[in-house]
């Protein structure tokens, strides 16, 4: 039996009205759902008012990012510890997003994961290449470095708490996907990885989902590859009406 892990990244989106008025949706439509976990990431904002609403269903609260710091002066900084005391259990780490434009680094990005396990949250660390690098023939290249700056000074028994998420940056917001085959790919590369460092088990046992324009018409097929274990959603997770058919493609799958 395959256990995805459906996440819907909500980034800048939803006030907390409309936040909740999403996350109830997607709970009244998701309660056959049995196999498949399913998680929401909205903005810090609601994740509270989120947690009201999702605690005690399927659906898995996550944050967008966290600081490495436990507290002190580091103002609009937020730590593990307080997205732990919202209800949530996951929080994304080194999104393309996050690299991009808030300079996030593969050191920053070990930090952040770090502080996460330290408190008992699930991190999803994110990896991908560019359209450049991609065409240079980068791709493997860019990524293993990543999954080694990331997971560096990592104990198994945490890299075992660990998902990771492939995110090719040419494939977010843009609507291409990566191919089922180049995405499976990659998968496979970054299960190889982590069986270098942490050994088979750990690497057999690891959560490695997609991202990038994933949506209902493209789910079966990239869901169907053995190494693709779940996906990360953006644009599609904004509305009840995408985010789950996706979850029930997966729940079909499992
Ligand atoms: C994302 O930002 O993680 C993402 C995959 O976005 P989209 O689905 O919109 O490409």
């Amino acid at each position: 039996m395959r256990n995805f892990i459906i996440a819907g990244n909500w980034k800048l989106h939803k006030n907390n009205s409309e936040a909740k008025q999403l996350a109830n949706q997607i709970k009244i439509r998701t309660t056959d759902i049995q196999r498949t976990d399913i998680l929401v990431c909205p903005p810090f904002t609601a994740l509270s008012v989120v947690n009201d609403i999702v605690a005690g269903s399927r659906v898995g609260l996550g944050a967008q990012n966290i600081f490495w710091e436990e507290q002190g002066a580091f103002t609009a900084e937020v730590s593990g510890d307080m997205i732990k005391s919202t209800g949530a259990g996951y929080v994304i780490i080194g999104h393309s997003e996050r690299r991009l434009y808030f300079n996030e680094t593969d050191e920053t990005v070990n930090k952040r994961l770090k502080a996460a396990l330290s408190v008992g949250l699930k991190p999803i660390v994110c990896v991908g290449e560019t359209l450049e690098q991609r065409e240079a023939g980068q791709a493997f290249d860019v990524i293993g470095k990543q999954i080694n700056g990331a997971f560096s000074g990592l104990a198994s028994a945490d890299m075992a708490e660990t998902i990771v998420a492939y995110e090719p940056v040419w494939a977010i917001g843009t609507g291409k996907t990566a191919t089922p085959q180049q995405a499976q790919e990659v998968h496979v590369f970054i299960r190889g990885q982590i069986a270098e460092n942490f050994g088979m088990e750990v690497a057999n046992a690891l959560r490695i989902q997609y991202g990038g324009s994933v949506k209902e018409q493209n789910a079966r097929e990239l869901l169907s590859q053995p190494d693709i274990d779940g996906a990360l959603v953006g644009g599609a997770c904004l509305k009840a009406e995408t985010f789950v058919p996706i979850i029930q493609i997966a729940e079909s799958l499992s």
